[in-house]
């Protein structure tokens, strides 16, 4: 009984680089996620795409004396580039600057608007007398009611976190010239979203399963009363608003990011050759997972929830597991002031896997958590090197060198041998379990025992001395661990996907893990392996000082 399995990821903004506090916050659980489920044999459909339009696409062309999509081409190809390398394994991954998405967004947008879900209505907009141009809040700054930062943003202080309407700044300016604005009247168009109330209070009482953090977020906005939302802004780039007298202004970038899930299903099954392909994923017994970072929580489980209701016959959130936020070595993560540890700058230097596992055994699902250089280095060399490679490497060459590069028969299994393949097969059900559940951290952290335990088993055994006294015990547990291995590559694959495809190898298999399914797989003696090489590196202790120099120094560059 397979299922089908739609998974949305946040659209990341094409302004800028992607650091690993995004990687940790959506796009690494939403990619085990994924594995997992393709293990499972259940269709998956994982889609997200980068986010062209906005404020911070133009902010930042403008910094840089460039064109908006100069700026969106550039970080998307780079964005790609980083999936492919770090194995993000999308289904597809778009942009928002496609005709179909501008189709699909305007069939949206036509029928909440027939419906009256949306309407028209007027409304004061900062307008830039020196600029000659409404401004739209990302591009008025000034001082922040609540802590007094004096660069605060019209939307958002960046300071102390708190969202703001242009009204709240004191010492209000355009952000391009300095010239405090004027405010004018302006046309814009709303969702009706306090009609939604009733209605989605009743959805989020039903969503038990859902973590507490995105709950307690959720029921906050729920419970302060919902406002209609402006869904236009004051801008020429975007997707153009389907109505007359609205050709200077276009769709607000969150409203179109997330009907950009709907279109990139469209997208992917035109891609496929079946325009109706997506409906599976869309309807019926379908479940819909959104991963996000927890400042987008209510854009998915208010907004889009809403939308979703207007325009109906579609799947709402099934689950929104919401992550919280990464720290790097104790502080906050900060893009403006460069905190931040670049993906590409990482994946030039260091292999995809262990970053995939020390994100994952220290995912922020609950609360926030650390990323540390020498954190990563302990884990590296403890974990994956000494526990898990250094199991799977030593059990592999010594029955390559020692029982002619095949598999050995076992013989009849003792106790010993089945109680660890009895703990392997009670391994694949806790981390099915877990997995199933979005519990990420708790399910990495049960694999890695089975491989602590594969070793211990190993050490009593010692097939390297049995083997001149009693060849049949050192066959025994060498089948014994190769047989578990299968079972570490499974429940592996969905965090470390490189080294479980290596391992497969090493084992002798054809195809891929996903073909495999989730189980173990007792070998059939006599199969041929193949020459190991080491799953992970252990890595030098002076990368500890090198990189957190290197993080002080580009924050040093930032700030001249
Ligand atoms: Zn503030
Ligand atoms: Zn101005």
């Amino acid at each position: 009984m397979s299922e089908h399995i739609f998974i949305g990821v946040a659209w990341p903004y094409a302004n800028g680089p992607l650091h690993l506090g995004h990687i940790a916050g959506a796009y690494l659980p939403a990619d085990i996620f994924a594995r997992y489920h393709r293990l499972k044999s259940n269709k998956v459909l994982m889609v997200s795409g980068s986010d062209q339009h906005g404020a911070p696409i133009t902010i930042r062309a403008e910094q840089e004396s460039t064109t908006p999509q100069n700026i969106a081409d550039k970080y998307h190809q780079q964005f790609v580039d980083c999936w492919e390398k770090l194995g993000i394994s999308f289904d597809l991954f778009t942009t928002t600057g496609t005709l179909n998405h501008t189709q699909v967004t305007h069939d949206v947008f036509l029928t909440l608007l027939k419906r009256d879900y949306i309407y028209k209505e007027k409304t004061l907009q900062a307008y830039c007398p020196e600029c000659h141009r409404f401004l739209p809040d990302r591009y008025l700054e000034g001082t922040c009611p609540y802590c007094g930062f004096t660069e605060a943003r019209g939307d958002e202080c960046d300071d102390c976190g708190k969202p703001l309407n242009p009204s709240d700044l004191k010492d209000i300016r355009c952000r391009l010239c300095s010239t405090p604005p004027r405010f004018e009247s302006s046309e814009h168009l709303f969702l009706r979203l306090s009609s939604f109330q009733d209605e989605l209070t009743e959805w989020i009482k039903e969503q038990t399963h859902w973590r507490r953090n995105v709950l307690g977020t959720t029921w906050k906005f729920l419970d302060e009363g919902l406002r209609d939302r402006a869904v236009t802004r004051d801008l020429d780039w975007g997707v153009v608003v389907p109505q007359p007298g609205f050709e200077r202004k276009r769709i607000y970038v969150w409203i179109e990011a997330v009907i950009g899930y709907l279109s990139a299903s469209k997208e992917w099954a035109k891609l496929q050759g079946d325009d109706t392909a997506w409906q599976a994923f869309w309807q019926e017994d379908a479940k819909s997972y959104y991963f996000i970072g927890k400042d987008n929580i209510f854009f998915h489980t208010i907004i889009w929830p809403a939308m979703l209701m207007g325009y109906g016959n579609l799947n709402l959130p099934y689950d929104v597991p919401g992550n919280e936020f990464l720290t790097i070595e104790g502080k906050k993560l900060s893009t403006s002031r460069n905190w931040a540890i670049w993906l590409h700058d990482y994946l030039e230097r260091y292999e995809p896997d262990p970053l995939r596992y020390i994100l994952a055994v220290n995912m922020p699902e609950t609360g926030d958590s650390d990323f540390s250089w020498r954190e990563f280095l302990r884990r590296n060399n403890n974990e994956l090197v000494a526990t898990y490679g250094n199991l799977a490497h030593r059990v592999l060459t010594f029955a390559y060198r020692n029982f002619d590069g095949a598999v050995p028969a076992p013989g009849e299994l003792n106790e010993s041998s089945q109680s660890l393949l009895h703990e392997a097969e009670v391994t694949l059900d806790a981390v099915d379990r877990l997995l199933h559940r979005c519990e990420f951290k708790g399910a990495i952290k049960v694999a890695i025992t089975l491989a602590q335990e594969a070793n211990r088993y190993l050490d009593e055994q010692a097939p390297w001395k049995t083997i001149k006294t009693d060849r049949e015990s050192s066959a025994r547990s060498v089948y014994t661990v190769l047989s578990v291995l299968t079972a570490l590559k499974t429940v592996f694959y969905p965090f470390l996907p490189f080294s479980s495809e290596k391992l497969h190898y090493f084992l002798g298999f054809d195809g891929n893990v996903e073909e495999q399914g989730w189980k173990i797989q007792f070998l059939p003696p006599r199969q041929k392996i193949r020459e190991p090489q080491p799953l992970f590196v252990k890595l030098d202790e002076d990368i500890v000082t090198e990189e957190t120099s290197r993080l002080d120094s580009l924050r040093e560059n930032q700030e001249i």
